[in-house]
């Protein structure tokens, strides 16, 4: 074995819940811990030592990102009644994504893993595509309500400092409707703007964005005001550098463009239409476990876990001793991708290219025809494929990475 590859500062560890934890296991012990010399500032995100701390663990964990930059998450459970029982819980806690994002106030991106023998459904694509979705308003943060009956429906602004309240006519109903009335925030806009900014330098990728800005002349012209102002002020010079573009158009014409894209691009999307664009995406490209995720904070954190949950079928499998054919890849690229991030900030060459390689070794492992079931059912059918369980296939990785290492 060769010196193991110093990182230098404190990597934040948040480990999780069922099959994602028997799978956190084995890709520590076999593809990272053997290579890296590296200060591990480990929280347990266990739903049962969540319980045990009433969430204080989740708070610590999103504090210690503030604190070193970097962070590389495990999929937790988020409880609902069944899980409290099943757990013997005090309550539902919150989700520990969900309490993370709010501290760190960031966006995340989602981008496949592609690999060769597994074609996108969209031929065009040859590239992975991101999608960036803002994580506040539109229908989440909404207001309802039914119209009984045909009458006025007026809104009244009251400023908070006394100023004269402002009334105007929304509709004059001539019978019964409904209504939805959605806001939004300066800041929170802002905010992922910078986040979107930050991660396309990141990544050295193109980043598009894209609103229903000729018919929402307030709301999504609004987006587009605050996103072209950000650019020329403190982006503009950075992109030029770093030979990328940032490109606004009406989504519509957005839409028109991927599907004949080669793909490569970051795609900011508001709430909504990053909601149904990311499944899109998501869905063109294969697997559930192929899709990667980062929490990118405006500040300048990072958090890195895999898109998908805890795989709660195959753990309840493994428990009985039955065989699991659980896909790592996207675990594995969570560690890749905060190593690689930690390595950048660190300007530590060597951290990067293990990242690199590890990645490499996953990806060819997988074009060689060596991959979970998930992933064979997707593939180009060839005679050398071969499906491998839980653990094989990470051990074949680790074969692999061994041989690119030398
Ligand atoms: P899930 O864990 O994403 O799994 C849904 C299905 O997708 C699985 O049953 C499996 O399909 C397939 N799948 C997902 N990941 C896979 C992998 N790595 N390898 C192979 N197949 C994979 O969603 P869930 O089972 O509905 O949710 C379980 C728990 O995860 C919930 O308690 C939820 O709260 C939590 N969750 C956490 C996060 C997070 O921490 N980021 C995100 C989402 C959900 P087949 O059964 O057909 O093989
Ligand atoms: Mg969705």
């Amino acid at each position: 074995m060769t010196k193991k590859i110093k990182v230098k500062t404190t990597v934040v560890e948040m480990d999780g819940d069922e099959m994602t934890r028997v799978m956190w296991k084995m890709v520590k012990e076999k593809l990272i811990s053997p290579y890296l010399d590296m200060n591990l500032d480990y929280y347990d995100l266990h739903v049962k030592h969540r319980d045990d701390t009433d969430d204080q663990v989740t708070v610590d964990a999103a504090r210690a990102i503030m604190q070193y930059g970097v962070g590389i998450k495990c999929a937790t459970i988020t409880p609902n009644e069944d899980r409290v029982k099943e757990y013997n819980l005090k309550k539902a806690w919150k989700s520990p994504n969900g309490t993370i994002r709010a501290m760190l106030d960031g966006t995340v991106f989602r981008k496949p893993i592609l690999v060769n023998n597994i074609k996108p459904a969209v031929s065009s694509w040859k590239k992975p595509i991101t999608i960036g979705r803002h994580a506040y308003g539109d229908v989440y943060n909404n207001f309802e309500m039914p119209i009984p009956g045909a009458g006025k429906l007026e809104i009244v602004f009251t400023p908070k400092d006394g100023g004269t309240a402002q009334k105007t006519l929304v509709n004059d109903f001539p019978a019964a409707g409904i209504i939805q009335v959605n806001h939004n925030l300066e800041k929170s806009i802002l905010d992922f703007a910078r986040s979107c900014f930050t991660y396309a330098l990141s990544e050295r990728t193109d980043l598009w964005f894209s609103t229903k800005d000729t018919i929402s002349k307030v709301y999504d012209a609004g987006f587009r005001e605050i996103f072209q102002q950000e650019f020329e002020k403190n982006w503009k010079e950075k992109f030029a550098k770093a030979g990328i573009e940032y490109f606004f158009t009406l989504i519509d014409d957005a839409v028109a463009r991927i599907m004949k894209s080669e793909g490569g691009m970051l795609w900011a999307l508001k709430n909504y239409d990053g909601d149904v664009m990311s499944d899109m995406v998501a869905s063109a490209c294969g697997s559930l476990a192929m899709m990667t995720s980062v929490l990118v904070s405006p500040n300048g954190w990072f958090e890195y876990e895999a898109a998908h949950g805890t795989v709660q079928k195959h753990y309840y499998k493994h428990l009985k001793g039955e065989e699991t054919s659980s896909n790592s890849m996207a675990l594995i690229f969570a560690w890749t991708g905060g190593l690689r991030k930690r390595g950048e900030m660190d300007g530590t060459a060597d951290v990067v290219r293990f990242a690199d390689k590890l990645e490499e070794a996953a990806i060819a492992t997988v074009e060689s025809g060596i991959m979970t079931g998930d992933l064979l059912a997707l593939a180009e059918k060839k005679a050398s494929n071969r499906k491998v369980n839980t653990d094989g296939f990470i051990d074949a990785i680790a074969a692999t990475l061994q041989d690119k290492l030398q």
